[in-house]
């Protein structure tokens, strides 16, 4: 089978989680599953690669899970973008739309080099609000997104369209 098969094998649907309605997709299995994460981790390293990314960064905190070992075999520096308050010193912060509500946040000033290309890696791509959060905050602090890449995207929440602007230069791909 395709790599895309093997990955869609390991996501658990979980129905009702975390609100009743809500079809969670579950990626610990895949995590638990050592032949489809390192295939996951190859195809975003060419992705990388192919992209020309001098830094991977990553979205807490499933994010961090996927995009650190991406960074560890393409040989690139790691870069966490957290929530509110977790990161020491000067930081430039990002608020964006929840469902119900609204979140922040923040990637440490000084963590690009000017003009530096950058992948960001996420697990799910729902609505859209935390990648173009996140993508803002990467331009912010002087990086060039080029690349956001996802596990899976829920097309019918519109993530893309929602993105429009932000996705400019960036290339998105789920796999
Ligand atoms: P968005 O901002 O609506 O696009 O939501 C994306 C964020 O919520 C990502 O950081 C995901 O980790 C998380 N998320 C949303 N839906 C799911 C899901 O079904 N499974 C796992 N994470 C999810």
């Amino acid at each position: 089978a395709g790599l895309r098969e093997l990955l869609a094998s390991r996501i658990r649907d979980v129905p009702d989680y975390p609100q009743p309605g809500v079809v969670f997709k579950d990626i610990t299995p895949l995590l638990a599953d050592p032949a489809a994460f390192s295939a996951l981790t190859d195809a975003l390293v060419e992705r990388c690669t192919a992209l020309g990314a001098s830094k991977v960064a990553g979205l807490e905190a499933r994010g961090f899970i996927l995009a650190a070992p991406v960074a560890v075999r393409a040989g690139v520096g790691f870069v966490p973008i957290r929530k509110a308050g977790k990161l020491p010193g000067e930081v430039f912060a990002q608020s964006y739309e929840l469902e119900y509500g609204s979140a922040v946040m923040e990637v440490q000033q000084g963590a690009f080099e000017p003009g530096e290309r950058v992948l960001l890696v996420d697990d799910v791509l729902a609505t859209g609000g935390t990648a173009g959060a996140a993508l803002e905050l990467l331009r912010r602090a002087g990086a060039v997104p080029v690349g956001l890449s996802v596990l899976l995207e829920l097309g019918f929440l519109g993530g893309r369209e929602r993105l429009g602007g932000h996705l400019d230069g960036v290339e998105l791909d789920a796999l």
